[in-house]
């Protein structure tokens, strides 16, 4: 028994050697290496935490513009928690995923009210915040308080996947749970911040989803998948989305004042809530966006000037057809058909009368603004 124990206690002091070994290998390289990015110059919780938010679905390279823009537009989160909601959604266009933006917003107000202006310090408490989910609210702890927590996103997962070879969809909830249990335990709790940068910054730049480069990889000793030649089997493919296919025809109504209208398209999706293909909120990013309507193959201009008339009381405007755009919104390939509708005057309910010149610089998104521009070159008036 005594053996046994002995045994036990050697085996635990070999493995914790190993581990520290690990995360020193693979801290030495991430701090000899990392890459120079403005939101690594600092630890203000609020920078941290509205570049983690941007780089959710978005690359590094084009976060950059837009993380300088955002702070140049809202130096602290009391400028945030003071700006417009419009204003907000100005200066994130173009990035995609407006609900981010209008969480942020709204989550730099709950902190201004409930904790003094500092982004809270507890994980529940970050938890509670619109827009933080458990990623992010580990990111922000560990790198702006050093909080002894683990992150797991796409590249953590695919560097545990591999080193550890561990098979399965990785996005499956029985796999993500033993990940993030590695990725706990693979924690360097003296450098929680570095630590998780360094996992991050391994994944992004060597241990890449395609091509990873093993020969320059700083911890390639150990690596179960590179010993067992399952490097391009890890982690296993998840399965896509089917992608679906949609028609809108969509009217760009225009009064003699050289107005249009514009509609919102119900409220914010409920959370969790699966999305449907046709819900126009959510293929306009829950943006004001051009009266339209989700059609079929066989469908003539009659549809849509019924459903303007039905739903606005628009009656009796010249059509004339702009040309088909196309547009990827998530799992939808979209095919927008435009009219442009001339008309004496607007429906004074139902929507927002705006200058249509003004729409592309609005923030719309972007089926929004490419329809705008498609009616602005029609008129010749080329933005
Ligand atoms: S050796 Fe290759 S597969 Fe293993 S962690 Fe490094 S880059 Fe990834």
């Amino acid at each position: 028994m005594r053996h046994v124990v002995e045994w036990r206690v050697m085996a635990e002091r070999r493995g914790g050697e190993k581990l520290a070994e690990f995360q020193k290998r693979l801290l030495d390289w991430f701090r000899a290496n990392r890459r120079d990015l403005p939101w690594r110059r600092t630890r203000n919780p609020y920078r941290v935490w509205i570049s983690e938010i941007m780089l959710q679905q978005t690359r590094t390279a084009a976060v950059l513009p837009y993380f300088r823009r955002f702070f140049r537009a809202f130096p602290s989160l009391k400028a945030l928690a003071r700006a417009r909601g419009d204003a907000v959604l100005r200066a994130w266009a173009g990035l995609g995923y407006y609900s981010r933006a209008r969480n942020l917003h709204r989550a730099a107000r709950i902190i201004v009210r409930e904790h003094g202006g500092r982004f809270p310090e507890t994980l529940d408490d970050a938890l509670a915040l619109p827009g933080v989910g458990d990623y992010t609210a580990r990111a922000v702890l560990s790198i702006a308080y050093g909080a002894p927590l683990a992150v797991l996103d796409g590249n953590v997962a695919r560097v545990i996947a591999r080193r550890e070879a561990i098979e399965g969809d990785p996005r499956a909830p029985g796999c993500w749970k033993k990940l993030q249990d590695i990725a706990d335990r693979w924690l360097a709790t003296d450098a929680p911040g570095d630590w998780n940068q360094a996992v991050m910054e391994l994944g992004a730049t060597i241990c890449t989803p395609r091509r990873p480069r093993c020969g320059a990889c700083p911890v390639r000793d150990g690596c179960r998948a590179l010993r067992l030649g399952l490097v391009d089997r890890l982690p296993e493919r998840r399965v896509k989305p089917t992608t679906v296919r949609l028609r809108i025809a969509a009217a760009v109504l225009l009064d003699e004042r050289g107005r249009t209208l514009l509609v919102r398209s119900s409220g914010p999706a409920k959370e969790n809530a699966p999305e449907r293909p046709d819900d126009l909120g959510s293929i306009f990013s829950r943006m004001w966006h051009f009266p339209a309507l989700v059609v079929a193959s066989g469908y003539s201009r009659s549809d849509l000037e019924r459903h303007l008339r039905a739903e606005y009381g628009v009656d009796g405007a010249r059509w004339q057809a702009l040309g088909k755009l196309r547009h990827t919104v998530t799992f939808r390939e979209i095919t927008i058909e435009p009219w442009l509708a001339l008309t004496d005057s607007l429906p004074r309910d139902g929507g927002r009368a705006v200058a249509l010149d003004h729409v592309p610089r609005m923030a719309v998104s972007s089926a929004s603004r490419k329809i705008a521009i498609a009616a602005l070159a029609e008129l010749g008036r080329d933005e």
